[in-house]
């Protein structure tokens, strides 16, 4: 008889002592991973401009690893921090997004530089952006904004320059980046490079 309560005493305790653990130590209580240098973060997001949507990601939440320079400087600053589930919402100055206008950059340019077989390209339109190369051989991307008797005027800033950027959006996803991903400076993976 004594061994009987005893063994139900034993059930009942380790009864509560599982229980104990399991109120105590579900992932839950645990401290949540938070967004900081190498963690793979899986975000939704949607860029507004002036009011309006310039873009946004699709179905799949765009993935990067935080803290090397993958994204804007202000937009990963504001992502600090933030855990799977949260929603924010922020806007980043052209300082820390695209950079502030450049009047240098607009340039003036020999027409002939345009001219195919004596005639203006017709890719070459007011609003037409073009990749043209430099002197060191690097691709530069600009927009036409006049055409000149014999100038052609181009803007080379991106085209966010000196603008504030609005991002709203949510955190869909966390984990710490793999040594073989900080190496390779990319995610693995869904959403990221599969090899
Ligand atoms: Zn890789």
């Amino acid at each position: 008889m004594q061994a009987i309560i005893w063994f139900l005493f034993m059930i009942f305790y380790l009864k509560k002592t599982v229980s104990y653990f399991g109120s105590e130590y579900t992932p839950l209580n645990l401290p949540q991973m938070i967004i900081e240098k190498n963690t793979v973060v899986g975000v939704h997001y949607e860029l507004n401009v002036d009011g309006q949507k310039l873009d946004a990601s699709g179905e799949q939440p765009l993935t990067y690893i935080h803290g090397h320079g993958m994204m804007i400087p202000g937009f990963e600053k504001q992502l600090a921090g933030l855990k799977t589930g949260d929603s924010y919402d922020f806007t980043v100055s052209a300082a820390e997004g695209y950079g502030e206008f450049n009047e240098n950059a607009i340039a003036e340019l020999d027409k002939q530089i345009f001219l195919v077989d004596g005639v203006i390209s017709t890719e070459v339109f007011e609003g037409a952006q073009l990749q043209l190369t430099n002197q060191e051989g690097q691709p530069m991307v600009g927009v036409v904004q006049s055409i000149g008797d014999d100038k052609v005027t181009m803007d080379f800033n991106h085209q966010l320059a000196g603008k504030t950027l609005h991002f709203t959006g949510s955190i869909a996803s966390l984990r710490a980046a793999t040594e073989e991903e900080i190496s390779h400076g990319h995610v693995h993976g869904p959403g990221g490079h599969q090899h």
